[in-house]
């Protein structure tokens, strides 16, 4: 017997969406951006290609800077991570002991709960209503207790958006609010984070962002937070000393200050996914209208795996995702659902013309 820590021993494990490594397959199941980044990413890494000999900027400092400027803050509020799932990582071992309540609206973003069983949290999932808006009485009992709460805006997997008026009545009174803003950039409206820092428990409240899906950069490994710079300061004591290399954050810095690059890519992005759940809906899918890169779609068949395999036995990849518990469903039969990740136009055209013939076939079989 290996003495592994009993609770890793008895972990699943996060399953990350599939990455084929071949080429041929359509991949609209982990949000990755359709597009390339903006050519500066490229020359900048090459220019920084040739200081590898040497350790990167421990606080990455120019990459910093243009994240300020580009938030409105002072460059102590913001810390860069391998992407920003490490954000999530430093966030938990910093701010969690065990047995401390971690909690998180449900269904979304399943890692929040991985991450609390291996620091050893007490992972709370607050039940969500089934038209994704928040069970204030539910939350009320727990609140009190909680550490952290994590939400992802937009969500995942409906890819609908909380104001903060809504949002910001769950600021735990003895923890912090952590928004996870991975998909921000692809909603129709522009993101203002001042109102947040101005809120009376602004101080407590941290945004997280990522360069993997607005600026195309998933496979480069880079997302910061956003807080104010005492929440900054001890992030900063957990993380390891080198947590970002030389290459994303140039790569990174370079990106962030190629804003119509960034905008252009999420606008095709915009009008791509208004075409996509339309044509769904046209399908008798359910849509949730989404205001990030990928749609949450359930079909009445109830034949979400049926339609996956069908779509990946003809290399196109959605993501199958299942919510055991949510919206009162069981164990035995969770509610489940098609995230589809929206792609190129000839993508999703594609996607569009495989779904229809499956479907002829599904609703012509027993
Ligand atoms: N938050 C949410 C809600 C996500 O879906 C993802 C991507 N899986 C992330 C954070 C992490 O993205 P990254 O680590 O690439 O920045």
């Amino acid at each position: 017997m290996l003495p592994t820590r009993p609770r890793i021993a008895s972990l699943t494990g996060y399953v990350p969406g599939e990455q084929p490594q071949e080429p041929g397959w359509t991949k609209l199941n982990t949000n990755e951006n359709p597009y390339p980044p903006s050519p500066r990413v490229r020359e900048a890494i090459e220019r920084a290609l040739g200081r590898l000999a040497i350790y990167p900027d421990p606080l990455g400092t120019a990459f910093r800077r243009a994240a300020a400027e580009l938030l409105g803050v002072d460059p102590d509020w913001i810390l860069p991570a391998n992407g920003s799932d490490e954000v999530l990582t430093l966030l938990l071992r910093t701010f969690v002991d065990p047995g401390e309540v971690v909690a998180y609206p449900y269904p979304s973003y399943i890692l929040y709960e991985t991450l609390a069983e291996i620091q050893g949290g007490e992972g709370v999932r607050l039940p969500l209503r089934e038209d994704w808006s928040w069970d204030k009485a539910a939350c009320a009992a727990i609140l009190p207790r909680v550490k952290l709460l994590l939400v992802p805006n937009p969500n995942s997997p409906s890819g609908n958006l909380w104001d903060d008026e809504t949002l910001l009545q769950f600021v735990p009174p003895k923890g912090v609010l952590v928004l996870d803003e991975a998909y921000r950039d692809f909603a129709d409206a522009p993101r203002d984070l001042r109102p947040l820092w101005d809120h009376p428990a602004g101080r407590r409240i941290i945004v997280t962002r990522t360069l993997s899906k607005s600026y195309s950069l998933a496979g480069l490994r880079l997302g910061f937070a956003v807080a104010a710079p005492e929440v900054i300061a001890e992030l900063r004591k957990v993380k390891d000393s080198y947590n970002c290399d030389a290459l994303s954050l140039a790569g990174g810095e370079a990106a962030l200050r190629d804003q119509d690059w960034m905008r252009g890519n999420c606008e095709r992005i915009r009008a791509t996914r208004r075409r996509l759940e339309e044509r769904l809906r046209q399908l008798e899918f359910s849509v949730v209208p989404s205001q990030a890169n990928f749609v949450w779609a359930t079909h009445p068949s109830g034949r979400h795996r049926d339609l996956y395999e069908q779509l990946k036995s003809r290399r196109i990849l959605v993501r199958l995702m299942r919510f055991s518990g949510a919206f009162g469903s069981t164990a035995e039969t969770p509610y489940d659902g098609l995230r589809i990740t929206v792609g190129t136009d000839a993508e999703i055209d594609h996607l569009l013309r495989e779904l229809e013939s499956i479907l002829q076939r599904i609703g012509s079989s027993p």
